[in-house]
């Protein structure tokens, strides 16, 4: 069944309602009844709307919920469980110490040249392994034009913030106007070299990349559009149609993916969604390790498959389709790179080196090249690691 017969069937959808976002996100599926009307839920779904509240509002848009079927990898990551109400051994409301970098509510500010815009808390669906459930659905303050004034002037006194990430929430559920102001307002700060959206709408919400946004993008570049895939099911014909209007509206893409256990975490389907975007023109920027949000036990992957991921990846398909492993360490430290170690050792100037085959190399270092040493630790009591 395409999604518009789903839509169809279920809604008695015209072509035109089903390709409207605000539709889209007027039907969508938000409360235990209407999970029902899509498949029977199994007694951990149900348990999860019987005991304590959830953390995060459920919302499944028509669209996504056509995507769905009761074996749906799909299903775990838009379906609660009781599980996502439990707090686990080192999980925190707030993983990535965010609170402590907010300077004014809309901002987060954490690395020295850039900075996060959080303009709305309201998604279209809600990824159950929110990194920033403690926000989501209350999202009246981040999008309050008085909010955004005061990021605004921060950003202006900050003149070493040369890139915004704008993000939320999802930043593609304000109309076009807002977006389109807050877009010229950025523009108009000359230090701001560099915007960005966050965004998982061409996922969930493909309709909402209309011609009219593209060609707003379009004018405000350099803007890169960061795009949130879980898994190549979600790479459907709309999904595509949403990244090739941005692509020919000449908005550069990248991708980020969080690694999810059960979900998306063996080779075969990472490379599959990693081939499938460049594809549709999207580079592969971040695989997140999943953040120990409170509940998230179920969804994090073992960082040994992510690295065998990425040694999977490496050397066997384009180098375009790598991206970044990456662990935001806990409590504000920033992304970490995890890298498989191809440097198996290093002796008389030279380094041993396996390749993607796992063949070994040496590779000769320039006389003095302070690498031969291996790696060494800067400040006091530090000795060599490697
Ligand atoms: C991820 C992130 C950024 C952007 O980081 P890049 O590595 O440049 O993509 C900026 N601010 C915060 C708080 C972040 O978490």
């Amino acid at each position: 069944m395409s999604s518009l017969d789903f839509g169809k069937k279920r809604f008695g959808a015209t072509v035109r309602d089903w390709n409207d976002w605000r539709w889209q996100v007027r039907h969508a599926f938000r409360t235990r009844a209407d999970l029902e009307c899509l498949f029977p839920l199994s007694p951990e779904e149900a348990a999860a709307f019987d005991g304590r509240p959830l953390r995060l509002p459920v919302a499944i848009t028509p669209y996504y919920a056509s995507l769905l079927n009761p074996a749906s990898p799909l299903r775990r990551i838009v379906v609660p469980t009781a599980a996502e109400t439990r707090r686990g051994a080192g999980e925190y409301d707030d993983p990535l110490g965010e609170e402590k970098h907010r300077p004014v509510p809309c901002l987060v500010h954490t690395y020295p040249d850039r900075a996060l815009f959080l303009v709305t808390g309201v998604c279209p669906a809600y990824c159950r392994y929110c990194t920033r459930a403690r926000l989501a659905g209350r999202g009246a303050g981040l999008s309050s034009r008085a909010n955004w004034r005061r990021a605004l002037s921060y950003l202006r006194e900050h003149a070493e913030i040369r890139d915004v990430v704008i993000s939320g929430g999802e930043p593609l559920l304000l109309p076009d106007e807002k977006l389109e102001w807050l877009l010229w307002e950025l523009r108009h700060i000359p230090h701001l070299e560099l915007l960005r959206i966050s965004t998982r709408v061409p996922a969930v919400l493909p309709q909402r990349v209309t011609p009219a946004l593209a060609r707003l993008f379009g004018k405000c570049q350099p803007l890169w559009v960061s795009v949130h895939f879980a898994h190549p099911d979600e790479l459907t014909p709309e999904a595509a149609r949403a990244c090739a209007r941005l692509a020919e509206a000449g908005v550069p893409m990248g991708s980020q993916t969080v690694l999810l256990r059960g979900i998306n975490d063996s080779p075969d389907t990472i490379r599959r969604l990693m081939r499938g975007l460049l594809r549709m023109r999207v580079k592969p920027y971040y695989l997140h390790q999943c953040d120990a949000v409170v509940g998230s036990a179920a969804f994090r992957a073992s960082v040994q498959d992510g690295i065998n991921i990425l040694r999977a990846l490496h050397g066997h398909t384009s180098g375009y389709a790598v991206p970044l492993y990456m662990i935001d360490a806990p409590g504000g430290g920033g992304k970490v790179p995890l890298s498989p170690d191809y440097i198996l050792g290093r002796k008389n100037g030279t380094l041993l080196l396996e390749n993607y085959r796992g063949q070994r190399f040496r590779y000769r270092l320039a006389d003095g090249d302070p690498f031969a040493r291996g790696r060494r630790r800067k400040g006091p009591g530090a000795g060599l690691l490697a």
